[in-house]
């Protein structure tokens, strides 16, 4: 990224609260209970775009390059949750497997807990939640401040060799892909080192149903945010470093 563009997002995600309103946030939030409880103006944008359009990538790379925004991914808390052996890990595994999305009480209590232990003042890029409408209004009634739902854009027939070709890092979560994104030394994460794995539900069955889950439920919530001015737009079929940038340039 260059300067300007570092400026640019530096100003954009700067605190916009008052001194001490972290710790006012903090304070309601040990009181926090069910989804009515208002949370606080946390600062949240949401990634939206269909499995694979590259919403975990571009948000890594956001926050690993910038100090004011974290990365928070569904995918990723189910993951560990199953890897841990926790009963929501239990009750997750069998929906993810099959391509289906885990049933909303579920996802939204761990996404409650983030935003709960979240202190500071970084704008969370929300990656793969809210999933679909009854999603989006229980994020609503957490009473965070849902700054702009960015849309990363990739027409379908792209999406499936960009899935079969990802691989993961199970220690640091770091994102390649064998042509598009590929480490340094193949099969080895650049960052840490361990042995990348693939995905069990990138295989070309399961891709088909997770797409046509997102066409069905979680497409609505392009109309959802668009209704309420917020929705944004980027050019998903694009390098990383431009797709990044675009998406930037967005908020
Ligand atoms: P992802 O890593 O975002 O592609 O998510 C992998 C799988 O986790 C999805 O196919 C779903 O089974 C499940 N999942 C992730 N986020 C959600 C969500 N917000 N609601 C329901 N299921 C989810």
């Amino acid at each position: 990224m260059d300067s300007a563009s570092a400026a640019t997002l530096n100003g954009a995600c700067a605190p916009k609260r008052a001194n001490g309103a972290a710790e006012s946030r903090a304070a309601l939030l040990r009181g926090g209970g069910g989804f009515g409880i208002i949370y606080g103006a946390m600062d949240i944008v949401i990634l939206l775009g269909a499995p694979g359009s590259g919403k975990g990538t571009v948000a890594g790379k956001l926050a690993a390059d910038n100090a004011n925004l974290s990365h928070v991914s569904s995918g990723d808390l189910l993951r560990e949750a199953i890897a841990k052996g926790t009963a929501a890990g239990l009750e997750a595994k069998g929906y993810m497997e099959k391509g289906e999305l885990v049933p909303d009480a579920l996802i939204a209590a761990m996404i409650k807990d983030v935003v709960s232990a979240t202190t500071g003042d970084k704008t969370m890029l929300l990656d793969g939640f809210p999933r679909n409408l009854a999603q989006a209004e229980i994020l609503a009634q957490m009473g965070v401040s849902v700054r702009a739902a960015v849309l990363i854009d990739v027409p379908d027939d792209i999406i499936l060799g960009r899935i079969l070709g990802r691989r993961t890092c199970p220690n640091c979560k770091a994102g390649y892909h064998v042509t598009n994104l590929p480490p340094k030394v193949e099969g080895i994460c650049d960052k840490c080192g361990t042995r990348l794995t693939i995905r069990k539900d990138d295989n070309p069955d399961t891709v088909q149903d997770r797409l046509a889950v997102y066409h069905r439920q979680t497409e609505p919530l392009i109309e959802y945010y668009g209704a309420k001015g917020i929705l944004r737009k980027v050019d998903g079929n694009a390098d990383i470093e431009v797709v990044a940038k675009a998406f930037m340039e967005q908020l």
